[in-house]
């Protein structure tokens, strides 16, 4: 038998984050326990994503919508980080999986005050899942760990991610200003863009 091409090990994934969500996709416990199992599988080997998810931007970190549940149980993108580059302090408001593909990452923790407090810094390699959500820590701050490479996580949310308003933190006054991502990739179909849920 010919080895699982691209597509059919991220169509596993995808397969089986599906059933899950069927089983359990009220129960955020369940889908971070069993989700970040299924993560690690996917994340163990840098084979499969197809190259126009993996292209950085010259200026902005990336990130590309590969697929999202047609009932927002959950949404899977790519992160795309350049040499250098970083995010602000932001949260997530749902949880969220982030499994290390490619380079490393580092994920600076906060909760919120004035000024924002540093909790923890946490270092992903190639294989690392990390964890966020409102019940576990969900404000940190993420940036590509090498200076002269490019770095790519495959993240997990439980919800269209790009569709969420969620905040950025100023790191001095704390105070927060609401967003929506979106997604790089949006000029690709996404019924769901613009739309609020
Ligand atoms: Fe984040």
């Amino acid at each position: 038998m010919p080895a699982r091409s691209s597509t059919s090990r991220l169509g596993g994934f995808i397969a089986a984050m599906s059933e899950l969500a069927d089983r359990a996709g009220r129960d955020e416990s369940v889908m971070i326990g069993e989700g970040r199992r299924l993560l690690a599988d996917l994340v163990s080997q840098d084979d499969w994503l197809p190259d126009e998810f993996a292209r950085p931007h010259p200026q902005f970190y990336s990130q590309y919508l590969l697929y999202c549940d047609p009932f927002e149980r959950f949404s899977i993108v790519s992160f795309v980080w350049g040499p250098g580059q970083t995010t602000p302090i932001h949260n997530h408001t749902v949880w969220g999986l982030i499994g290390m593909l490619r380079g490393a990452e580092t994920s600076l923790r906060y909760e919120a005050g004035s000024p924002m407090i540093e909790t923890g810094l946490d270092r992903l390699e190639p294989g690392d899942v990390d964890v966020v959500s409102p019940n576990v820590g969900d404000i940190h701050k993420v940036s590509n760990a090498l200076a002269d490479q490019t770095s790519i996580s495959i993240h997990v949310y439980g919800a269209n991610i790009g569709a969420v308003s969620r905040a950025v933190f100023d790191p001095l006054t704390g105070a927060g200003k609401d967003f929506v991502s979106g997604y790089s990739n949006s000029r690709l179909p996404n019924p769901w863009r613009g739309v609020n849920v």
